[in-house]
């Protein structure tokens, strides 16, 4: 399973996989019902989650029912526990949208929801995140997730979305990052896939971000407030909601919420 599941993820771009596979993951899913781990985006619940990684496949990553990972199960509960995001009514720019979550936020009667992505079928509206096709301050919140590691100019996009958030406005703008790097490494001269896989780690990578991360969206304008609940909260919950995507908690585990 394992195997099958680390080819099928690597061949297959994931906003791709995420129609293909869902017919599949629901009925492998069958297999895995029980009462260990609980979705917190859908409610379902099974003995554990599915394995899911490119290179390293994680045990206990991908949720059958609406394949969440470990990142969306958190940034769920986040805006479920810490924000007004289900009840108030805002306007919002949801950038590069994950699957699991489209649906469910366009459900959301408070919400006045725009996808947006410059390539992926699921998204409403088509455009280049370098130059955003809305005046600025319009939208209460952003959210734009493992993006930043991929477009040319990431300090160019992440002014556009500080430019387009309302002052008082909020958002999510979450990266892959390299713990054992401290500084973000780049280099536009490596431009093969196979040399990308090899330096970013990911034939599509521009970028591998360090621990610098947060102050290169300070840097773009935004108040960054990094959130570490995740190590306070109780680690049975964090085993049942499945939110640890290494074996402890890492700066890839906290929430990088951005504000203007
Ligand atoms: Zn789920």
């Amino acid at each position: 399973m394992k195997t099958i599941i680390r080819i099928v993820t690597r061949f297959i771009p994931r906003r791709y996989l995420n129609r293909v596979s869902h017919f599949f993951s629901r009925i492998i899913g069958l297999f895995y019902l029980g009462n260990k781990v609980n979705c917190p985006v859908c409610g379902a619940k099974y003995r554990k989650f599915l394995p899911y990684g490119r290179f390293k496949t994680r045990d206990n990553a991908l949720c059958p029912n609406c394949l969440s990972l470990e990142r969306h199960r958190l940034m769920w509960l986040y805006l479920q526990d810490k924000t007004n995001f289900f009840s108030a009514p805002l306007k919002v720019l949801h950038v590069a949208p994950e699957y699991c979550f489209i649906k469910r936020f366009e459900k959301l009667n408070n919400l006045d929801y725009i996808t947006a992505d410059l390539e992926s079928p699921l998204a409403k509206v088509k455009m280049d995140v370098h130059d955003i096709p809305f005046e600025e301050n319009t939208f209460d919140v952003v959210f734009c997730n493992h993006t930043m590691e991929h477009v040319e100019d990431d300090l160019k996009a992440m002014r556009e979305l500080q430019r387009v958030l309302k002052a008082g406005g909020w958002g999510i703008i979450q990266s892959p990052i390299n713990i054992k790097r401290d500084l973000t490494y780049e280099d536009p001269s490596i431009t093969s896939e196979k040399d990308r896989e090899e330096h970013f780690g990911q034939k599509d990578h521009v970028r591998e971000y360090g621990l610098d991360y947060p102050q290169r969206l300070e840097k773009a304008g935004f108040e960054v407030d990094v959130d570490k609940s995740i190590e306070q909260m109780d680690p049975e919950l964090v085993e049942r909601f499945g939110l640890l995507t290494y074996e402890e908690i890492t700066a890839e585990d906290y929430l990088y919420i951005v504000k203007k």
